[in-house]
């Protein structure tokens, strides 16, 4: 089973990512926590050269090709291994940012966001937790505990606003995947309702 956990900085979704991997290893089942961009040694190294130093090192259509890179190769070394393994692969974001991230936020990438993963990715999670959370509170989270590295979270207010109108279309358009799960509430009801929609997907 792929489970990718998707909502805007600040949502919570590492936190519940975390929670719902301790969970499953506890109840027996044998679940590799991961995350995006990053998840193998090549996709770490390329999440650094995105994610550090200058904001406009790379073109937007440059950073979408870095974001895909580091995917497939998170995809052959991470994903499919743990998949074929039959083990429970919980993904802190996954295509899904990229749709939102690089799709929409610096510029109008969607359909070549869309090609990119058609031709290189092709794999999308069997069902996909959509923390939604209202964007001030959000950003307030995510500030509170900004590292050098992520220099996304200082888009502000409008940013984040933008995201969650766009993760909560997102959830429209893959209604089959796509659960929304609302982040507003204590960490344990939330991871609750996680729980809940991830063992109905379990066989
Ligand atoms: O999820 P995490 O906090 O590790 O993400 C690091 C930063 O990278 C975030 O600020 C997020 O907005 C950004 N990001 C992005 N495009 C992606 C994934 C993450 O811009 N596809």
């Amino acid at each position: 089973l792929f489970v990718s956990f998707e909502g805007i900085d600040g949502s919570g979704k590492s936190t519940q990512a975390r929670r719902l991997a301790d969970t499953l290893t506890a109840r027996g089942h044998e679940a590799v926590l991961t995350r995006e961009p990053g998840g193998s040694p090549g996709a770490e190294e390329i999440r650094a050269l995105v994610l550090q130093g200058d904001p406009d090192r790379w073109s937007a259509e440059t950073e979408l090709l870095l974001f895909t890179a580091a995917r497939r190769d998170h995809l052959e070394r991470t994903i499919r291994p743990a998949l074929a393994a039959h083990r429970i692969v919980i993904c802190d974001r996954f295509a899904d940012s990229t749709r939102m991230y690089q799709g929409l936020s610096r510029g109008d990438l969607r359909a070549a966001v869309d090609q990119l993963h058609e031709l290189m990715i092709g794999q999308e999670p069997d069902v996909t937790i959509l923390i939604d959370m209202d964007p001030a509170a959000g950003l307030a989270r995510a500030k509170s505990r900004q590292t050098v590295e992520e220099r996304f979270e200082d888009f502000g207010v409008a940013l984040q606003e933008d995201m969650r109108t766009g993760f909560l279309a997102l959830a429209q358009e893959f209604p089959d995947r796509i659960r929304v799960i609302d982040g507003n509430r204590p960490e344990e009801a939330v991871a609750r309702d996680v729980l809940d929609a991830v063992e109905t997907c379990l066989p």
